[in-house]
């Protein structure tokens, strides 16, 4: 018969401590360094590791690009997608930029051009007596695109995105862009790049405000700028790319998104 003494039971702690504690946290650490979970102090507390999902095929990362195309950023964007061989969705605002061929770049490289508004001008866009200003203002930008593109624009995004515009404003332009056969997209992590002191951050700085807020997502919609003023945003590109293929992600375009995605987590103007 064995008899459970002291000795055994301090024995058997000693091969949970010594072994299966570093097999639990071991697989931890390299995730936190990776930037895959949240700070250390909060990766322990957290449930089992399985639970948090392993990298891996399942996670997709969808790259939106809004506010141009600009001729100094816009063609810099493309060339670190198209050496990386990633898709973007592009939420551009036509009015007075049909001097270049960005557009067609976008479509012949396999990116996804996205209606952001004819013009993101807020007072037209959110005017409350008007929706009818907001329906053109769809269709122009609509129209603009497949008139000189031969291209049919799928996805819409709200200027600034949908959060603080009031639910049944949004709701009856949801209502509107349905009819006109749009799905519209908030973001779930933004790089930083159009809100007060952006001028002052470095593409690392960007980048890092992506890839420290994955959050482990599945899903993963990414918000950054393209207009002419952006000269950190290209670099941070490049980071997130590479840093969220070091954490398991695949890039994909907004249309193959399966539904509306009203999550912000700042406003954007
Ligand atoms: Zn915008």
């Amino acid at each position: 018969m064995i008899r459970y003494t002291l000795k055994h039971i301090l024995k058997a702690a000693f091969v949970v401590v010594a072994f299966l504690v570093p097999m639990l946290l071991v697989p931890g650490l390299d995730e936190t360094a990776a930037g895959l979970i949240e700070p250390l102090s909060a990766g322990l507390l957290q449930p089992p590791f399985e639970a948090m999902g392993a990298p891996g095929p399942s996670r997709v990362a969808y790259i939106t690009i809004d506010d141009g195309p600009s001729r100094t950023i816009t063609p810099r964007m493309l060339d670190i997608l198209q050496a990386e061989g990633v898709p973007a969705t592009f939420f551009v605002v036509p009015m007075g930029r049909n001097a270049d061929n960005l557009f067609r770049r976008m479509i012949d490289e396999g990116h996804e051009v996205a209606n952001h508004t004819f013009t993101h001008s807020n007072s037209t866009v959110y005017d409350s007596r008007n929706l009818d200003a907001f329906r053109e203002e769809v269709l122009m930008a609509h129209n603009f695109v497949l008139d000189n593109y031969g291209y049919e624009m799928t996805s819409f995004r709200f200027p600034g995105g949908t959060g603080g515009r009031g639910e049944r404003g949004v709701e009856l332009r949801r209502e509107i862009l349905h009819e006109l056969g749009y799905r519209d997209y908030d973001w779930h992590a933004y790089v930083g790049d159009a809100s007060p002191g952006w001028e002052s951050r470095s593409s690392a700085t960007l980048a890092n405000n992506v890839l420290n807020n994955t959050r482990d997502r599945e899903n993963l919609i990414i918000l950054m700028h393209d207009t002419g003023s952006k000269r950190a945003t290209p670099g941070a590109l490049e980071r997130i790319i590479v840093g969220l293929r070091e954490q398991g992600y695949i890039f994909d375009i907004m249309r193959n998104y399966d539904r509306n995605v009203q999550i912000m987590s700042e406003r954007s103007p």
